[in-house]
């Protein structure tokens, strides 16, 4: 067998790509809000069910930006449980990480522990929705509201999610995707963040092009994060195959859920109701019953050519970079599960005797 890698890109048909981006020779307009760049705004609004959307050259910048233009100071409540980004795109805005333990079986941030972190100088809530199981919203946005605070997901794994039919960018402030090449849906490198304050629109559009609001007046020390030409082609085309994207990825998680659901020690994720996932990710919990650990497990796949994925671990109040600057927190079940987590390989074009192989794999002792 050929080696398996946790996921492949999603890519459109060469020809197809190509196609679409030759006009580029004409025009020269290779990025700087371009038309493909604004084609893809009004389409990905139009999927998302948006009211406003604003493109970034990737999903990190987008989560940044967003966090500068709310002009937010202090304390912001988030999960360690997530990938270096969040907490990074927190801390790079000068503002101060308090983690929250998260939910057992969805791994998204824990409601009920959110409160007991409520201080003064709290200005925000920053949850992450987790292999495309969101949050419970309904309770992150009751709290807010008590408390004034404003909410912006981590939505980096949700693209295609929806709650009681509602797509996943509609809740909170405002929701960041990622559309890396890893992700469901990609652009090669891009991101998006999805909100309805019509303020943070020209905020953000200003600050991903260096705080430039006109030739001559440069209203905010912004960044330089805006999406190229040949990214938003490449969101174009494979927006069209985004449905089959996650129909396939579901066969891909029903396959594995006949060989693993009743084994004992590996859990799958709970997939909540009233939920349309993406599965956009397929991980399990090696627990004690099954008799070897994560790592383990990882080796053994890895000596057969199949390359699962540690993630997320270390969990990110643990980072070394961040030394001694933050209270770590009390976050037991996080640890717990970044320890015993793995992801296994998950893409629409894995094949079922591929997916029979990984499992067998796996289940050997
Ligand atoms: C991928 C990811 C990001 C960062 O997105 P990029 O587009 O790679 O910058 C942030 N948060 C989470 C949870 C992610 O998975």
């Amino acid at each position: 067998m050929k080696n398996i890698l946790v996921t492949k890109a999603l890519l459109p048909p060469y020809e197809e790509y190509c196609e679409m981006i030759k006009p580029l020779w004409e025009s020269h307009w290779l990025t700087n809000m371009g038309e493909y760049h604004q084609q893809l705004e009004k389409e990905l609004k139009k999927y998302l069910q948006a009211e406003r959307l604003s493109l970034f050259c990737n999903g990190h910048m987008a989560l940044e930006l967003v966090l500068q233009a709310m002009g937010l100071e202090g304390e912001v409540i988030t999960t360690p449980f997530t990938f270096v980004s969040t907490t990074h795109a927190i801390v790079r805005n000068g503002l101060t990480p308090v983690f929250c333990d998260i939910e057992k079986d969805t791994y998204t941030i824990d409601v009920d522990k959110i409160e007991e972190l409520i201080t003064d100088k709290t200005c925000a809530i920053l949850p992450v929705h987790v292999y495309g199981n969101m949050c419970n919203v309904e309770k992150i946005e009751e709290i807010a509201k008590k408390h004034h605070l404003k909410v912006i997901y981590d939505a980096a794994h949700a693209f295609g999610v929806t709650y009681k039919g509602n797509p996943a960018g509609n809740f909170g402030d405002a929701s960041m995707f990622s559309f890396h090449a890893t992700k469901v849906y990609n652009t090669i490198e891009g991101g998006a963040v999805v909100f309805s304050d019509k303020e943070l629109e020209e905020k953000l559009y200003w600050l991903k092009n260096f705080g430039i609001e006109s030739e001559e007046d440069i209203t905010y020390i912004g960044s330089n994060a805006k999406m190229n030409e040949f990214a938003a082609v490449m969101g174009l085309c494979n927006l069209k195959q985004i449905e089959w994207a996650i129909k396939e990825r579901k066969r891909v998680y029903e396959q594995y859920r006949k060989y693993l659901e009743n084994v004992s020690g590996i859990k799958l994720c709970h997939v909540k109701k009233e939920q349309e996932s993406n599965y956009s990710y397929m991980p399990i919990l090696v627990e004690k019953e099954f008799g070897q650990d994560r790592n383990q497990v990882y080796d053994k796949l890895k000596e057969k050519g199949i390359f699962a994925r540690k993630y997320f671990y270390p969990i990110t109040n643990k980072l070394e970079c961040y030394g001694m600057k933050f209270n770590r927190g009390n976050t037991p079940i996080a640890e717990y599960v970044s320890e015993n987590i793995l992801t296994l390989p998950i893409e629409p074009l894995l094949q079922n005797d591929e997916i029979e192989w990984i499992c067998k794999t796996l289940l050997e002792r």
